[in-house]
C-alpha cells in the first residue's frame, strides 16, 4: 500500500485509556506493516476539558508501551503543528470557505433558546436536533449581526434529502439518510472549532490515508463525509474498531476495574504483555497462537482479522499473558526492574548473581512484577518468625535433634547444591529411621519461615550453606 499515513488523535483528558492504547496500537501496527507514517495529534479544542500535564502523560504511556509515533508534538514533521489549539487559523479559514459556499451558516440562537427547544422535543418525544431557525437568515444580515458583536456559532448545512455513504474496512458499506443528521456546530462561540470540523480539516491537511478509531465515532462519520464533500476533498478509508466491554457485556468502565494504561504499568504488568493483550481486543491471528511480540504483531496484523463484535476485557487473560511474557524474559532483563523494587523495600546490597538465581527460581510463580517482592521474601532476609500452622503440624519434640543430624552433614558438605542437599537429607532420614518427608517440612520451615515455596533443595542451593545453617540454628533456638 502506498503512502499510508494514519493518526491517533486523543483528547488530552489526563491519562491514556486502554481503549486509546488499542486505537494507537492498531494505527501503529497498520502503519508499520505498510511502511507508513504514524502520527500523534492532540485534539484539545474543548478548552473546558483541558488537564495540565495530560499531553506529557499520554506521550509517556505510548512511549512506555513501545507504540512510538513518527510525527507529533516534539517530533515536528511537514504537517505540524500537531496540537489543534495551535491550528485555529486553519479552522477559521475553512469555515469561511464553507459559509461563502453556502454550506454553513451562522446561528445566533442563545443557549436558553436551545434549551427550550430541547425541552419541547423531549416533551413531544421527538429526536433532539437543532430546529434550524437560523438556517435561512440571509448572509448579508448574518454578517451585520456578527459585525455588531452578537455571539454566534457556525453550523453545517446538512442537505435535507438524500443519503451519505462510505466504506469502512471493518463494517463494509455504511449508508445513512441525511434527514436524520443534525446541523452540526462547526465553530463555537469561543472561536474554537468542534471536534467534527477540526478532525476533517486536519485529517485532510495531514494527508491521512486511513482513519482508524473506536466505534463510538461511527455515528459522527456521516457528518464528516458530508464535510469532505462540501470541501471537495477525497475521503480517507475508515475503520471503526469494535467496542471494549466488561466481562458482563457492559461498556468498559472505570467502575469495574482500571482503565488507565499507567495503572497497569504501576501494578507491574509488562508492556509486552499489555500490548499483546490489547492487540487481541478485536484482532486474532486466525489460529491458536496467543503470545506475540510487538514486531510479530507488526508482521501479522491486518484489518481482515478485526471483528465487528465487542471485545471483552478479561483481566485473567492479561494475568496469564503477563506470566508468559515474564517467563520469556532473561534473568538479566528482569533484574533491571526487580532490583529497584527490592531497594524500595529496603533490601539492598544483595549481589546481582544471587538475585538472578532467586529470579530464576521465582519467575514461574509470579503474575506481576511486584510479586517478586512479596512472594518468598525469605530470599532477601532471614525469617524472624515461623508460620504457625506449619510449626504446629511439622515441628515436634524430636525435630531439633533431627535437624542437628542434617546440619552436621550440611556443614561438612563442600558442594552445596540441590542434588547434594537432597542426598544428605535422605541419608539422614535413613540413619534416623524416619521418612524424608518428616525432615523436609521442618527444614523448609527453618530455612524459609514458611511452609510453601519453590522446590526446597533448590531454595537451599540458592540460599547457600552459610545462610541455611544460620537459619537452622536460629529455628532450633527459637522453636526448641
Ligand atoms: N479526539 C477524538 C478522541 O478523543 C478522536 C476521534 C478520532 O480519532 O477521530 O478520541
Amino acid at each position: 500500500m502506498d503512502n499510508v499515513r494514519v493518526r491517533f488523535a486523543p483528547s488530552p483528558t489526563g491519562y491514556l485509556h486502554v481503549g486509546g492504547l488499542r486505537t494507537a496500537l492498531y494505527n501503529y501496527l497498520f502503519a508499520k506493516r505498510n511502511n507508513g507514517t504514524f502520527i500523534l495529534r492532540i485534539e484539545d479544542t474543548d478548552q473546558s476539558r483541558k488537564v495540565e500535564g495530560a499531553v506529557e502523560n499520554l506521550i509517556s504511556s505510548l512511549t512506555w508501551a513501545g507504540v512510538e509515533f513518527d510525527e507529533g508534538p516534539g517530533k515536528e514533521g511537514a504537517f505540524g503543528p500537531y496540537v489543534q489549539s495551535q491550528r485555529l487559523h486553519h479552522y477559521w479559514w475553512q469555515t469561511q470557505q464553507l459559509v461563502d459556499a453556502d454550506k454553513a451558516y451562522c446561528c445566533f440562537c442563545t443557549p436558553e433558546r436551545l434549551e427550550k427547544v430541547r425541552e419541547q422535543q423531549i416533551a413531544e418525544k421527538k429526536s433532539i436536533t437543532y430546529d434550524r431557525l437560523c438556517r435561512e437568515i440571509p448572509q448579508t444580515e448574518a454578517r451585520k449581526r456578527v459585525e455588531a458583536g452578537e455571539p454566534y456559532v457556525v453550523r453545517m448545512k446538512v442537505p435535507l434529502e438524500g443519503e451519505v455513504t462510505f466504506d469502512d474496512m471493518i463494517r463494509g458499506t455504511v449508508t445513512i439518510a441525511n434527514a436524520i443528521l443534525d446541523d452540526q456546530v462547526l465553530l463555537k462561540t469561543d472561536g474554537y472549532p468542534t471536534y467534527h470540523l477540526a478532525v476533517v480539516v486536519d485529517d485532510h491537511a495531514m494527508q491521512i490515508s486511513h482513519v482508524i478509531r473506536g466505534e463510538e465515532w461511527l455515528p459522527s462519520t456521516p457528518k464528516h463525509v458530508l464535510l469532505y464533500q462540501f470541501f471537495g476533498w477525497d475521503l480517507p478509508v475508515f475503520a471503526h474498531l469494535p467496542l471494549l466491554l466488561n466481562p458482563d457485556g457492559s461498556k468498559l468502565s472505570k467502575r469495574q476495574g482500571d482503565v488507565a494504561v499507567e495503572d497497569y504499568r504501576t501494578k507491574g504488568y509488562l508492556k509486552e504483555a499489555l500490548v499483546n493483550f490489547i492487540a487481541f481486543l478485536g484482532w486474532n491471528p486466525g489460529d491458536t497462537r496467543e503470545i506475540f511480540s510487538l514486531q510479530e504483531l507488526v508482521n501479522e496484523f491486518s484489518f481482515e482479522r478485526v471483528g465487528k463484535s465487542g471485545a471483552v476485557f478479561n483481566i485473567d487473560k492479561l494475568n496469564w499473558l503477563n506470566q508468559q511474557h515474564i517467563r520469556l524474559k532473561t534473568e538479566d532483563e528482569l533484574l533491571v526492574t526487580v532490583k529497584p523494587m527490592l531497594a524500595e523495600k529496603g533490601w539492598t546490597g544483595l549481589p546481582d548473581d544471587y538475585l538472578k538465581r532467586v529470579i530464576a527460581l521465582l519467575k514461574d510463580r509470579i503474575t506481576v512484577m511486584p510479586d517478586f517482592t512479596t512472594e518468598c521474601t525469605f530470599f532477601y532476609e532471614d525469617p524472624k518468625s515461623f508460620d504457625e500452622k506449619g510449626r504446629a503440624k511439622n515441628w515436634g519434640a524430636d525435630t531439633a535433634g533431627h535437624l542437628s543430624v542434617i546440619m552436621e552433614k550440611y556443614a561438612a558438605c563442600e558442594d552445596f547444591t540441590a542434588a547434594t542437599t537432597e542426598q544428605l537429607l535422605r541419608a539422614a532420614a535413613e540413619e534416623l529411621h524416619v521418612s524424608a518427608g518428616k525432615l523436609i517440612h521442618p527444614v523448609r520451615l527453618a530455612a524459609t519461615g514458611v511452609s510453601l515455596g519453590p522446590s526446597l533443595f533448590h531454595v537451599l542451593e540458592v540460599l547457600g550453606k552459610e545462610t541455611t545453617l544460620r537459619r537452622m540454628t536460629y529455628a532450633i533456638e527459637t522453636l526448641g
